[in-house]
């Protein structure tokens, strides 16, 4: 069961790392100042600001992938380490439909509640996005 835990999540963190690379390399030539910029007069101001959106979407998107490639890898580690499986907050196991479903989850279900719930407390939206 860990071996196959162990090949799923080396394998979730190879498509992470890879969708992350290739989106770094878009915006890498996004980003490069070009002949074409905002200030060119032949750019058409719709087509502008279209592209401002989805670089900001790109950005969201690419926030995400960091935060899971993060959390992958950090699994796998504990994986290596006999660690696996049991909650960073209470050291209780965590459930294992839990991790099947979620297989680079780091907390049981009550300490991710406690979690998000003390997230909305503060209000910060941006952290829920992260499990
Ligand atoms: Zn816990």
């Amino acid at each position: 069961m860990e071996e196959d835990i162990k090949k799923r999540l080396e394998r979730d963190l190879r498509l992470a790392a890879s969708r992350l690379r290739r989106m770094g390399a878009l915006t890498a030539i996004e980003e490069r100042p070009g002949p074409l910029g905002a200030n060119s007069l032949g750019a058409d101001e719709g087509d502008v600001i279209q592209a401002n959106e989805s670089r900001e979407i790109g950005f969201a998107t690419r926030e995400v992938l960091v935060a899971r490639v993060n959390r992958l890898s950090a699994a796998l580690d504990r994986l290596n380490r006999g660690e696996y499986g049991i909650c960073v907050e209470c050291g209780e196991p965590i459930a294992r439909a839990r991790l099947r479903a979620l297989p680079e989850v780091q907390r049981c279900v009550q300490c991710q509640d406690g979690l998000e719930r003390r997230r909305l407390e503060r209000g910060d939206e941006r952290l829920t996005l992260r499990t």
